[in-house]
């Protein structure tokens, strides 16, 4: 089973604490951990044989972009990102899930180019740590700041 299925079907239940906005093509949701605070992940609705972005159709593929695209505008006005980061991989999970990392200066800390490195070389232990997954408290004010500029966007 595929994780993203499974999330989508818990969002698709009401079960799924992460769960922010439903868009035409995805879902937009707050991240398990947030070192990188206002991790926020854009997940395809669709997973089946199109796994990669180039065997959508065009018309779809612009739609997905476009509402990524909005979706990593509202985290950045929600957790005031300097810089926005964007993955698409699928190694793992094949459906097509984007990753949206609001970036600051030294958030990598001493893990290359003075802070300023991509989020892979932070090391996995320390990004997924049980320290860092939001309380409730803090999930439920995440969520409200990310819907709230996901809603003046769309
Ligand atoms: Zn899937």
């Amino acid at each position: 089973m595929c994780l993203i299925c499974d999330r989508i079907k818990m969002i698709k239940e009401g079960t799924n604490p992460y769960f922010v906005k439903e868009l035409n093509t995805g879902y937009a949701v707050i991240g398990d951990n947030q070192h990188f605070y206002g991790y926020t992940l854009f997940l395809y609705k669709h997973h089946g044989e199109m796994t990669e972005l180039f065997q959508l159709d065009k018309a779809e593929r612009a739609a997905f972009m476009e509402e990524m695209t909005l979706t990593a505008e509202a985290a950045s006005r929600a957790f005031g990102a300097e810089k926005m980061n964007y993955e698409l991989l699928g190694m793992g999970d094949a459906h097509l899930h984007w990753h949206l990392f609001p970036r600051r200066t030294g958030d990598i800390g001493d893990y290359g180019n003075k802070g300023k490195g991509p989020v892979w070389w932070y090391p996995m232990e320390k990004m997924y740590s049980d320290d860092n997954r939001p309380d409730e408290k803090n999930l439920a004010e995440m969520k409200a700041k990310l819907l709230a500029e996901l809603e003046k966007l769309i």
